[in-house]
């Protein structure tokens, strides 16, 4: 069956809100990441101190540079030179870290020259100015350790951004491929559902076609069976009608006139039976009906009805033996509808309409118990 265009609207806006909802679900991911994550992971990067490397050379060359500014006062007193001495021993500390001795060739030269400047100051044997300039290759290789420290941390807060731009972009696109994906697959499979929804529609109106009877468009024989067989167990009655002198109607108008009655005929008969009915062509002038029939008395009053509604249609017969007007014998019986019971009830039904024949036509007959 062709699915009702209300259902397939439903699985169209289903399908598209559940890859609309993955999609977004990923955006909101993306965004989560680049406004939140990424700028937090940022800001740790640039706070001072968290790239101690940087911090400790920095200190240690303004320890340094006190101690010059100490050491340059004229004449300096016990407190500056003490000082002096205090901010070189802090500058040392700060200055002999293993990451420096392993990276940097002047930091050893330079704790020597801290360690012979701090010699001399103990022993107060000291050129101020020779100690002020022994201290600068110190600070010198401190202010490039500061300078590198903070390259690299540059580095790596731009290595940091780049790769966060990079995955962000991956994931977008990545996104964007599984959405387009998710399309691409959802139009393949409606492709499929549109195409075996029609396959099947069109076996369907094929099946309806071949139990049709495609002059008068009422059920053919293949559709009585198949009717009787889906009532399984129903009190039906089956009613064969037979037209009278056919062959001669045919012969006097010929035979186009001869399927204008019949269909003529199929949809009178189709009016005198109650809409629950249901009318069939046998085949040549042959007519069947299905109808319900909880006792004998309704079946004989459909027959009667039939004889009597063609009685005054008054279709025209000017080759009828005894009549002028279109008759029809009609043969009933009842029976309870079973694939075994049917072929006893049509024959029962057949010598209804053979002894309604014999009695010269024009009439009904049932044929009861069958
Ligand atoms: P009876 O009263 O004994 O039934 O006589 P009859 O002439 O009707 O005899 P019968 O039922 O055997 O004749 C059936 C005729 O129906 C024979 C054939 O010419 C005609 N016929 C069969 N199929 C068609 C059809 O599709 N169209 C037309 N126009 N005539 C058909
Ligand atoms: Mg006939």
């Amino acid at each position: 069956m062709r699915p009702r265009p209300l259902a397939r609207q439903h699985r169209y806006i289903t399908w598209l809100s559940l890859s609309l909802m993955s999609f977004l679900a990923l955006m909101v991911l993306i965004v989560y990441e680049s406004r939140w994550v990424y700028p937090e992971i940022q800001a740790y990067f640039s706070q001072t101190g968290n790239l101690t490397g940087q911090q400790l050379a920095t200190r240690s060359r303004a320890y340094l540079q006190d101690a010059q500014s100490e050491l340059l006062i004229d004449q300096p007193a016990q407190a500056a030179l003490d000082a002096a001495i205090i901010n070189i021993e802090l500058a040392y500390g700060l200055f002999d870290v293993h990451v420096y001795r392993r990276q940097y060739e002047c930091t050893e030269p330079g704790l020597v020259s801290l360690n012979r400047v701090l010699a001399g100051l103990a022993l107060r044997e000291f050129d101020r100015v020779a100690v002020v300039d022994e201290l600068f290759a110190p600070i010198q290789c401190l202010t490039h350790i500061e300078m590198h420290q903070l390259d690299q941390r540059g580095a790596a807060i731009n290595n940091f951004s780049e790769s966060t731009r990079q995955h962000n972009q991956v994931l977008t696109y990545s996104s964007l491929l599984i959405f387009v994906m998710g399309l691409v697959f959802w139009w393949l499979h409606e492709r499929q559902l549109r195409r075996t929804d029609r396959a099947t529609q069109d076996t369907f109106e094929w099946m309806q076609r071949a139990m049709r009877d495609p002059l008068t468009g009422v059920g053919n024989r293949s559709a009585l069976h198949q009717d009787v067989l889906a009532k399984q167990h129903q009190s039906l009655g089956l009613i064969l009608v037979d037209i009278d002198y056919f062959k001669q109607y045919n012969d006097a108008y010929g035979h186009p006139q001869g399927d204008t009655l019949l269909r003529q005929l199929a949809t009178l008969i189709g009016k005198t039976l109650n809409d629950e009915a249901q009318l069939y062509r046998l085949g040549g002038d042959e007519f069947a009906a299905l109808i319900f029939c909880p006792d004998t008395e309704t079946l004989k009053s459909y027959c009667r009805q039939l004889i009597e509604g063609v009685r005054k249609a008054n279709f025209a017969h000017p080759a009828h033996s005894d009549k002028k007007d279109v008759t029809l014998s009609v043969g009933g019986s009842c029976f309870v509808a079973d694939e075994a019971t049917f072929p006893y009830a049509y024959e029962a039904a057949d010598k209804a309409l053979y002894r309604v024949k014999t009695a010269g036509r024009d009439g009904w007959q049932v044929t009861e118990g069958a």
